[in-house]
């Protein structure tokens, strides 16, 4: 075993864990087949703050778990070094034009950005992964076998200011800037997080789900491609693949409770701390 995997001994992990989450990804996964009725979704394991060793149990268990999904560059970019070569890693956090350029060329299996949001952030996704696969990226001639990096363009489906995201009738503009003009991209779909108000009222269908098929619907269309969706998370992934969607993004469900990103800057702060007094 090289060094780097040598924290990921199994040896130092709780056998309890081990049987919680392989427990709660064949019950998640069940859940999804069900809803799913034999039509492909993808189960994105949302494994933000959680340790490396939770994501390699659940990729080694009999599931064998391959989606993951990070919220931050500098976690995504540590997992991704210490963590299995075919992993598909989904970036689904808040992003920044200034970290596209290292997202899009810095790691070879790096499967989708799913928050583009901007012509900016799509032009400079753009320009990262077009030096990689003109092999003049950092990983030099190897790039030329990398392939396009998939991409969703999030959608603010719920009107909420503190949601980022495109306004549903701007959606489509950037996919077609996406479309016509980033040729070392590839526009999957739409994304949407959705308002949690939306999500608990159990009267009817989510209009956050609603909003998005239906613009999905009409870009579609009007591109001639097919696109899918990523939508639902923990507490309506049912609901959300029931009304078509492609890929859902579980977190608590398959990890359970996460802290907050207060708590984690906190943690992290003491342990810099900790490691600077010593
Ligand atoms: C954290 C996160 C999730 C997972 O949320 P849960 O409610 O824990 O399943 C899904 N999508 C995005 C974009 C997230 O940031």
């Amino acid at each position: 075993m090289s060094s780097s995997t040598a924290g990921l001994d199994m040896i130092s992990v709780d056998p309890r864990r081990v049987a919680d989450l392989q427990e709660n990804l064949a019950e998640v996964q069940a859940r999804v087949d069900k809803a799913a009725n034999g039509r492909p979704v993808t189960l994105v394991a949302v494994s933000k703050y959680m340790p490396p060793s939770d994501l390699q149990l659940l990729y080694s268990s009999p599931h064998r778990q391959l989606h993951f999904g990070e919220n931050y560059l500098q976690e995504l970019l540590h997992k991704s070094s210490l963590l299995p070569a075919d992993i598909h890693w989904h970036f689904q956090g808040a992003l920044q034009t200034n970290k596209c350029k290292n997202l899009a060329s810095q790691i070879r299996n790096l499967w989708s950005v799913e928050t583009v949001d901007t012509v900016k952030k799509a032009d400079a996704l753009e320009k990262g992964r077009r030096s990689v696969l003109e092999g003049k990226g950092e990983v030099g001639e190897e790039g030329k076998k990398w392939a396009r990096l998939r991409v969703y363009v999030q959608v603010n489906t719920s009107g909420e200011e503190s949601k980022s995201g495109v306004e549903p009738p701007e959606a489509h503009a950037l996919c077609r800037h996406i479309h016509n003009s980033c040729p070392s991209l590839t526009l999957s779909g739409l994304m949407t997080i959705g308002s949690r108000s939306n999500s608990l009222s159990s009267s009817e269908e989510n209009p956050d789900f609603k909003t998005l098929v239906s613009v999905r619907d009409q870009i579609s269309k009007e591109l001639g491609v097919e696109l899918g969706l990523s939508m639902g998370m923990s507490s309506d992934f049912e609901e959300a693949i029931r009304m078509g969607s492609t890929n859902v993004r579980v977190g608590s469900l398959l990890f359970g409770k996460r802290k907050t990103k207060e708590e984690m800057d906190e943690l992290k702060k003491r342990t810099a701390e900790t490691e600077k007094a010593r």
